[in-house]
């Protein structure tokens, strides 16, 4: 794939340093600016697929404000590959910023009505363009998960607990795929009540990794994907304070919180080496109201 990723930073947060955890944070958020986190590892290899395959363009599905859609019509331009992007609702009003983003960067952008949004293989049938390479909504899959395999070696061998946040859980089954056997992945779920989502993380698991135990934890989703409130908001401003880590609403900003909380709760062994996973993506945050975020 062309699009050469920027070093990451590995950072103590001694504000999560505390009740006998140590804590640092990944830094993925500083691989590229817009293929931002583990969009740049989950898109990897559909682009070589894509490629292999000869196809001239690579269509997938998101909403008003996907990192997914963002990242994905960035690296195909870079790839020179058409990209389209079927996205969930009417366009009544402006681009949100994401989509006129991601317009910029060549994407051809389909609105669809929130029902119809939802039958996505009659959507795919429709176009049918042998030329189009598909890829499911938020890069779910294999080989999605096989490019998030490479993350863990960016970060400390010596960690025991990685904890990451949860949308498709592509990134989740990547990082348990390469865990070691003393390292356990704690995923928080942003989605309300997404109960099958264990399910389809062992889908996407490794062989070796398939009988490999991982926590989910489902309390931690403020009401459901991407919705918000104060003490977030608080959180993620105080948490920019402290220890100028940037974080968004729909994803890092609960799962660092979730962190707070759980060690908090002695959630997690005294004694123990705790990686955060900087997913990235800050595009949730556009839909806020201005000034609501300190960065
Ligand atoms: C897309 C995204 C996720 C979710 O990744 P999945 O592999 O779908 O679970 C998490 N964090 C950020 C910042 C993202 O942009």
């Amino acid at each position: 794939m062309k699009l050469a990723p920027n070093s990451i930073a590995i950072q103590n947060i001694p504000m999560l340093t505390f009740n006998g955890v140590e804590t640092s944070i990944a830094r993925f958020d500083l691989l590229h600016p817009i293929v931002s986190g583990n969009k740049w590892f989950k898109l990897k290899y559909y682009i070589e697929e894509a490629i292999k395959y000869q196809k001239n363009c690579i269509a997938s599905f998101g909403g008003t404000y996907s990192n997914h859609i963002v990242a994905l019509a960035f690296v195909c331009k870079e790839n020179g590959l058409r990209s389209v992007g079927i996205i969930r609702g009417d366009c009544t009003t402006a681009l949100s910023p994401t989509l006129a983003q991601a317009k910029e960067f060549g994407m051809e952008l389909i609105f669809t009505s929130r029902t119809k949004y939802n039958e996505k293989e009659s959507i795919k049938n429709e176009f049918n363009n042998p030329n189009w390479y598909w890829v499911n909504e938020g890069g779910y899959g294999i080989i999605g998960a096989k490019g998030a395999t490479e993350m863990l070696t960016y970060t400390s061998k010596d960690n025991s607990a990685i904890i990451c946040a949860v949308g498709t859980g592509t990134m989740m089954a990547g990082l348990i795929n390469q865990s070691r056997p003393y390292q356990t992945v704690t995923g928080i779920s942003v989605l309300k009540n997404n109960f099958s989502i264990a399910n389809e993380i062992t889908n996407l698991l490794s062989d070796s990794a398939k009988n490999k135990p991982f926590n989910m934890l489902h309390e931690y989703h403020f009401g459901g994907y991407a919705k918000t409130n104060k003490q977030l908001l608080d959180f993620m401003n105080h948490l920019w304070e402290k220890e100028k880590i940037p974080t968004d609403i729909v994803y890092t900003g609960k799962m660092v919180f979730a962190v707070d909380q759980l060690i908090q709760n002695n959630y997690f062994k005294k004694g123990t080496k705790l990686t955060i996973i900087h997913s990235g993506g800050l595009q949730g945050n556009c839909s806020l109201p201005k000034g609501s975020l300190l960065f």
